[in-house]
């Protein structure tokens, strides 16, 4: 699992006035790591740059007020799931009808009663933990526990966008692990599993930029996603890749290639447009791969020119 799913989580108070969140510093601090922020706009600012867990979000306050501010976090996708608690001195009916209406999970009513903040605060954070939980394990791959399919999908189409915006080369790698079915059929299922393991481990440990993704991409097929990322970057990163496998030293007496277990690559990379996609650059690193075992397997093939067009 994700170290940052056991790591404290984060609450954001925002509020004008700076005596109520030293109050609820004070209530939360033990438990939580505490942001906070004295207007609306410093607190837009400081999500931009750290997503908290929750926020405790007062409603009056000069220039923004809580309202529009939540509006804001809720239109944006990085922060629309942050669950919003407002604190608010308001106590009519409308009032608090308006603050759910635009999105707020709950409601805590001034003045503060330190227990009741407490619970409110310790339950929200507990569903939200579940859900960040459910989300992690429904983007990796229950055998390896890398990125799998659903997420390289979400993520490749992303970074299409990106590179379309930013006019940056994307690069792919697609590797499949040579004479995989001979492997299973020589040492067994279990085996084979434990093989695929740690060839993912091995190709995840090899990628070490944050904007990088190795993903599952279905049963002894890995795919690399290099963003801004040449085509000269992504040749060297695959061979790489294919040094990593063969690091391992998993025998596997049955290849025809060499005694040990071996990778095949295509790399493919495209500089996004709006006529070219990204299911056509993993076609082209297909293309690439199916050469590679056509070749002879055991070798990572990049094309020769700087750019694919899709
Ligand atoms: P090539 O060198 O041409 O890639 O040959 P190959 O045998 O690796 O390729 P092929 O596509 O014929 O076989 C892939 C094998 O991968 C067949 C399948 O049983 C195995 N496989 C797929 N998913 C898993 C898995 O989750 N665990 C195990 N143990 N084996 C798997
Ligand atoms: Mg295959
Ligand atoms: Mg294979």
């Amino acid at each position: 699992m994700d170290s940052a799913l056991s790591a404290p989580q984060t609450v954001l108070i925002v509020d004008d006035t700076p005596a109520n969140i030293e109050i609820l510093s004070s209530i939360l601090g033990a438990e939580y790591e505490v942001l906070f922020a004295t207007s609306g706009r410093e607190a837009l600012d400081l999500v931009a740059r750290q997503i908290p867990d929750l926020i405790l979000l007062d409603i009056m306050m000069p220039a923004m007020d809580g309202y529009e501010v939540c509006k804001q976090l809720k239109a944006n996708p990085q922060t629309r799931n942050v669950p919003v608690i407002f604190i608010t001195a308001l106590s009519e009916e409308a009032d608090e009808a308006r603050g759910l209406e635009v999105g707020a999970i709950d409601y805590i009513s001034k003045p503060i009663s330190a227990p009741i903040v407490k619970a409110r605060v310790r339950n929200h954070l507990q569903l939200k933990r579940y859900r960040d939980i459910l989300e992690d394990l429904s983007a990796r791959d229950g055998l390896t526990g890398i990125a799998n399919r659903r997420r390289l999908d979400e993520f490749l189409a992303q970074e299409w966008l990106r590179g379309r915006r930013t006019q940056s080369p994307l690069s792919i790698c697609l590797t499949d692990i040579d004479f995989f079915k001979r492997f299973n059929g020589c040492y067994g299922h279990a085996a084979g599993d434990d093989c695929l393991r740690r060839v993912a481990l091995a190709l995840a440990s090899v990628s070490r930029r944050p904007a990088d993704l190795v993903a599952r991409y279905g049963g002894e097929e890995f795919v690399c996603v290099l963003p801004d990322t040449d085509a000269a970057g992504a040749a060297l990163l695959a061979d790489k890749f294919s040094d990593a496998v063969i690091a391992l030293g998993i025998p596997h007496a049955d290849s025809t290639v060499a005694g040990h277990v071996t990778i095949s690559g295509g790399v493919a990379t495209a500089i996004p447009t709006e006529e070219s996609s990204a299911a056509q650059l993993l076609e082209a690193a297909d293309r690439m791969l199916y050469q590679a075992k056509k070749t002879g397997r055991n070798r990572v093939l990049a094309p020769l020119w700087e750019t694919v067009h899709c």
